[in-house]
This record gives structure tokens, C-alpha cells and sequence, in this order.
């Protein structure tokens, strides 16, 4: 697919998101709250090429660890995608407890991406969540299958229309450069159309070492452009997030002018204030929008102060503060004066 055949879709789809959002975007972090996964064979996915040994319970992430990155995320500006982690890891109670402590920090509701929910467990969570996030990946039936053997579609379905019946929103997930055919978005759109789905995230492959994709080319910037615009133009209202990896960061103007509204899936953390997080912010500022938020400034605030406005016990508020300063804040300072100093 060649830019110059797409263009007069992209410039129709730009037309339909500026009549119905305002120019701009912003980052959206996925919090991870555990490593591990139960079902573990999804074809295009890193999971499926880990051995077996480790139980998904043992790769939790403390919860020092999962709330500094919730407090960075919110004062960096960074919309929290969702909140995600390995299916069954934890308990319905401690997964509340976590919900608790996020909405705590963020001081909104948040989206929850942890598999198939029944509606027991929906009620329970819906104090803390403004929706849920179905890891659909794919909607041709022949190829979701072969990517996601052991992660049927159906379970999602029931959990989207539990979820509308709660009034709570619903979200999918998409990867374009898996085998999808241009005919899938008859589907696509059927699907959007049936669950009333509110938000969609365009991922593109990653073609991970040891799965079936490794050596498949990474789709297009024109290709995920593609399927962000046809959603565009066919949902004015839908929330698209683009997801794109450091690998292709230049393609963030296209995609925000195919009608995306926010951008996931880059090493924010890491990467913060390095030339690729800075070529992130000049891909939003080509396509006219204002970038919410930072990618390259930390912002100067009491960042202990903000852990100690919660109500968690004085020991984990110790923790938080420790993980902020030494693990997160200090590779971000670390970046950010490199990067000045190669300007330099
Ligand atoms: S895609 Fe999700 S469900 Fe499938 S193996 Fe990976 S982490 Fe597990």
C-alpha cells in the first residue's frame, strides 16, 4: 500500500476527527500489575515462548512497584490505558485492593483489562473501573484461532454485553500485520456495531523471537493507518488508540491524522526524555495536535508529598517514595541530561 493511494482517505478521516474531537493527543500507559499469564499461547505473543516453570502468581509485581508507576503516570500527564495483568493472578479481593489504591492515585475511574470477567465480578469492580478491555486481537474467526488457540472470541462477547447491561464501557483490542484480509472490516465494524463498543486500540504486530511471526515484516505505517481511518470515518465518536513500539515512531503523525486520539505501547518509562520520546512529541506537534502531558520534562512537583496525600500505611508510602526516586525518577534524570548534553 503506497501513501499517496491513502491519502484521500486520511485526509477524510482527519475531517471526521476534527469535527468531533479537538486537536490534540496524549500518551496512554498500560499498568502492568503482574508478568505472568494463564492461557500462555497466543501464537504472535512473548508469552507463548516462556517455559512453563514459573507460575503466573509468581510474577507479580510488588505493590510499591505498581503504585509509583500509577503516581508517575498521572503527574506526567499520561491517560492510564488500563490496568492489565496475568488472568487468576490475583485474588478478587486483592485485585479490589488494587483497584482501590489506583483509583486512589488517579482520581478516576480506570479501564481493566484481565481477561474475560464474569458479571459477579464486574459489580464488585465497578466502583473502581469506567470500563472493561476485551484482548479480542483479531475478528476473522479462521485467523483469531490460529493467534489466540486457547482465547476464544465468545467469552469477550458475553463479558461486553454483562458490561453495557452494568453501563459499563467496553474496549477491544486490535493487531493489524497478523494475516488480517481488508475484507475483515465488514466484521470489525459488525462487532463494534453489535457490543456498542466505545474505544478501540490499533496495535501493530511485534514480531517476537521463538513465535510463528518472527520473521514477518512489521505491518506498514500506511497499513495500520488503513484500518485506524476506515474506523474513523465509519465511528466519528469511537475512542482509537494507536499502539506503535520504538521501531516506528515516525509513524505517529500519520496515524494521528488517520483519527487516532492517543498513542500507546511505547517504553515510556525507559525511554523518557531520549530522542526517540522527543521524536514522539514532534510527530504529534506534524499532525496539529497538542500533545497533553510529557514524554521529555519532569515536572517539577513534591513528589513525596504526593505519595503521602494517600491513605496507605506509612511503611508501603516508605516503599512508593523509594521506588519513585530510585528506579523511576533517577533513570528519567539520567536520560533527560544525556539527551541535553548531546544537544550540547
Ligand atoms: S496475548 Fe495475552 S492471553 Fe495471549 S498469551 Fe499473551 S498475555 Fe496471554
Amino acid at each position: 500500500m503506497h501513501r499517496e493511494e491513502i491519502i484521500p482517505l486520511i485526509e477524510k478521516a482527519e475531517q471526521v476527527f476534527l469535527s468531533n474531537f479537538p486537536p490534540e493527543s496524549c500518551f496512554e500507559r498500560a499498568v502492568f500489575f503482574s508478568w505472568g499469564c494463564s492461557i500462555g499461547d497466543c501464537t504472535f505473543c512473548y508469552m507463548s515462548t516462556q517455559p512453563d516453570a514459573k507460575s503466573p502468581t509468581e510474577t507479580k509485581r510488588s505493590m510499591e512497584s505498581i503504585f509509583a508507576e500509577f503516581i508517575l503516570a498521572k503527574n506526567l500527564g499520561w491517560d492510564i490505558g488500563f490496568f492489565t495483568g496475568g488472568i487468576g493472578v490475583f485474588s478478587p479481593a486483592e485485585q479490589e485492593l488494587l483497584l482501590q489504591g489506583a483509583v486512589e492515585i488517579t482520581r478516576e475511574k480506570i479501564w481493566l483489562s484481565v481477561g474475560p470477567l464474569s458479571r459477579t465480578l464486574l459489580e464488585i469492580y465497578q466502583p473502581y473501573i469506567k470500563g472493561i478491555v476485551g484482548s479480542t486481537e483479531t475478528i476473522s474467526p479462521e485467523l483469531h484461532k490460529i493467534v489466540c488457540p486457547s482465547k476464544p472470541l465468545a467469552p469477550y462477547e458475553k463479558m461486553f454485553l454483562e458490561a453495557k447491561a452494568l453501563n459499563l464501557q467496553r474496549a477491544m483490542t486490535f493487531i493489524v500485520g497478523m494475516g488480517e484480509k481488508k475484507e475483515d472490516l465488514t466484521l470489525l465494524k459488525a462487532f463494534i456495531e453489535k457490543y456498542d463498543i466505545n474505544k478501540i486500540h490499533i496495535y501493530g504486530l511485534i514480531p517476537q523471537k521463538g513465535t510463528m511471526f518472527e520473521h514477518t515484516a512489521i505491518p506498514s505505517a500506511e497499513e495500520q493507518a488503513w484500518w485506524i481511518a476506515q474506523l474513523r470515518i465509519a465511528f466519528p465518536k469511537l475512542d482509537i488508540q494507536c499502539g506503535i513500539w520504538e521501531d516506528r515512531v515516525d509513524r505517529v503523525s500519520l496515524l494521528l491524522q488517520a483519527g487516532a486520539n492517543s498513542i500507546s505501547k511505547f517504553k515510556a518509562a525507559k525511554l523518557f526524555g531520549t530522542k526517540t520520546a522527543k521524536a514522539i512529541e514532534d510527530e504529534v506537534a506534524k499532525a496539529g495536535r497538542t500533545f497533553k502531558g510529557t514524554l521529555t520534562k519532569i515536572p517539577n512537583i513534591d513528589w513525596d508529598a504526593e505519595v503521602d496525600r494517600l491513605s496507605f500505611s506509612p511503611e508501603l508510602k516508605e516503599k512508593i517514595k523509594q521506588k519513585l526516586h530510585q528506579e523511576y525518577l533517577k533513570r528519567m534524570k539520567k536520560n533527560t541530561n544525556l539527551f541535553v548534553s548531546k544537544k550540547a
